[in-house]
């Protein structure tokens, strides 16, 4: 085995191959290429195996990273591709936009000296030649069991929970507003950090193995929280964060103006073939026009490396606080400048200008003051510092927060916090509502793909637990009666 492993003295970090700027900028397919097969192999053998990897304590799913590693060291990927689907439903979606420089990577042991190993990329590798290969499977459970399970979102959440529920046999339906399962993998996350193929394959076998998507289906609207409750004998809300949070300075309301989730997912329909009348009428098309995006997170860096691969003649990211300080991933920084994009750092919007649509953003810098509670640096505005960037298309990309679910379910009983988000006891992952669970974004605030995996594996867990107790019950009543 060690002649497989520990050569991360000798051979040096690698990552795949990297699009030049200018050849991404012309489509919306994924910046980086797949490892080869000699390259993966190469790439995991670097792993130096340790007794207590870091790595794994690092990643929210726990995964086994040194034994998928030493396996594709030795060419094994097929039983790399089992250690890794047990325990992650997307390997190759986690592989693709984890920020691992936060997670795995960044706590690789051999990071400090001599670059961490490329784990995410072989993991992405491990995924993808899994199902070139076909040995991702329709799921078939080993026994066929009555009981239902409701699962309103097939974000992340929903769909992990949804596949981890059907391997126990059990009739699971999820019911989402849009058209397309996937949630924010699908219309939130740009094709140039995720291919859409890649999220299809994965809920077309969920299909495949007999779980029911009901499309287009609204909670809420075609059916409240008390109807699906009769209809199923367990229920996850696994509903995401969605209401986005506003800016209060003047000129806001003047036309072009846009929220960053209404402008992607305008952009990710078109790129699926979509006809959206606001991108055919140049309204959410960038193509021309100066954009200012304001944020400093990994949504907003999805919308200006969208605006310049939509054309537009300028782009800038106008930010509060430093590089440093920025709460986007630095790899995603780095792929916008080198594609062209103009970031404002220590700059806060003052006012939008213009008459009817906007024409400008004013802006005044700012400098970093005395820190807060968290030991953050406050950002507070300079006297007398404004200037006006040009601007005829603003999008505004400053975090999400829970809509009013209660209210929009039906259900002014189901508790939640001050914040909106769901309030679950978090052994059972229970709501308030005896039968109704909760997991992903909903629960925690906007947060990680990766997160919303393992909430929906751990809700998995808990239903199956509630309702094998319930049919336990059941069943010691009849034998009583
Ligand atoms: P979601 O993915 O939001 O899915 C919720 C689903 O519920 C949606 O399909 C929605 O249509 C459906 N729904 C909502 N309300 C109803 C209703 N009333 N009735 C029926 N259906 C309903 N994370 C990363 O790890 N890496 C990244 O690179 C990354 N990039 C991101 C980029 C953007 C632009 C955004 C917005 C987020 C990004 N994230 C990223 C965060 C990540 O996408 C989320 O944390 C994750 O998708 C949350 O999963 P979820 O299943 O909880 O919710
Ligand atoms: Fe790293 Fe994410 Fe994969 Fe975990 S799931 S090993 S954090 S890339
Ligand atoms: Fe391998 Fe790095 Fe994990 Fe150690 S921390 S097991 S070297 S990937």
């Amino acid at each position: 085995m060690a002649d497989d492993l520990l050569k991360f003295v000798s051979i040096e970090q690698k990552m795949p191959s990297k699009r030049a700027a200018e050849e991404r900028l012309k489509d919306f397919d994924e910046v980086y290429a797949e490892f080869d097969p000699k390259g993966a192999k190469e790439q995991a053998s670097r792993c130096s195996q340790c007794g207590v990897p870091f790595c794994h304590i690092h990643c929210p799913l726990g995964n086994n990273i040194p034994d998928w590693l030493r396996l594709t060291a030795e060419g094994r990927v097929e039983e790399a591709y089992d250690v890794a689907s047990s325990t992650n439903n997307m390997p190759e979606i986690c592989g693709r936009i984890c920020p691992q420089d936060r997670l795995c990577e960044g706590n690789c042991v051999i990071e400090k000296d001599f670059n961490s190993v490329t784990i995410g990329s072989v993991e992405k590798y491990i995924g993808d030649t899994a199902w070139e290969n076909g040995w991702v499977k329709p799921i078939t459970p080993a026994r066929e069991r009555e009981q239902s399970i409701g699962i309103i979102g097939a974000g992340p959440a929903g769909l992990a929970a949804a596949e981890e529920l059907r391997k126990h046999g059990y009739q699971v339906h999820i019911y989402d507003r849009h058209d397309r399962a996937g949630g924010l993998l699908i219309y939130g996350i740009p094709g140039f950090k995720l291919e859409k193929d890649v999220v299809g394959r994965r809920t077309g076998r969920l299909e495949q193995s007999g779980i029911t998507f009901h499309l287009d289906f609204e909670v809420g609207r075609e059916a409240g929280l008390g109807e699906l409750r009769d209809k199923h004998d367990a229920l996850l809300i696994a509903t995401g964060v969605y209401r986005a949070r506003g800016l209060k300075v003047p000129g806001v309301g003047l036309s072009n103006i846009r929220e960053a989730l209404d402008y992607l997912i305008a952009s990710n329909r078109k790129g699926l073939g979509d006809k959206v009348p606001e991108f055919e009428n140049g309204t959410l098309d960038a193509k021309g026009k100066d954009v200012v995006v304001i944020g400093g997170g990994d949504t907003a860096m999805d919308c200006v490396r969208t605006a310049v691969r939509q054309g537009a003649k300028s782009v800038k990211c106008v930010y509060r606080r430093d590089r440093d300080n920025m709460p986007g991933s630095a790899r995603e920084v780095k792929n916008a400048e080198e594609e062209g994009v103009e970031f404002v750092w220590l700059a806060g919007p003052e006012a939008f200008v213009g008459d009817d649509k906007v024409e400008g953003v004013r802006a005044y810098k700012m400098r970093l003051g005395a820190p807060d509670a968290t030991g953050r640096q406050t950002p507070e505005p300079v006297p007398g510092s404004s200037f006006t960037l040009d601007c005829d298309l603003a999008v505004l990309a400053l975090g999400f927060e829970p809509e009013d679910l209660p209210a929009l379910f039906g259900a002014p009983e189901l508790r939640v916090t001050r914040w909106g988000t769901v309030t679950v006891d978090h052994t059972s992952m229970m709501t308030n509502l005896d039968g109704v669970f909760a997991a992903g974004d909903i629960v925690r605030g906007a947060s990680l793909v990766v997160w919303a995996v393992r909430d929906g594996r751990d809700a998995a867990g808990a239903i199956h637990q509630y309702l094998s107790e319930e049919a336990k019950a059941g069943a010691d009543a009849s034998a009583a009666a």
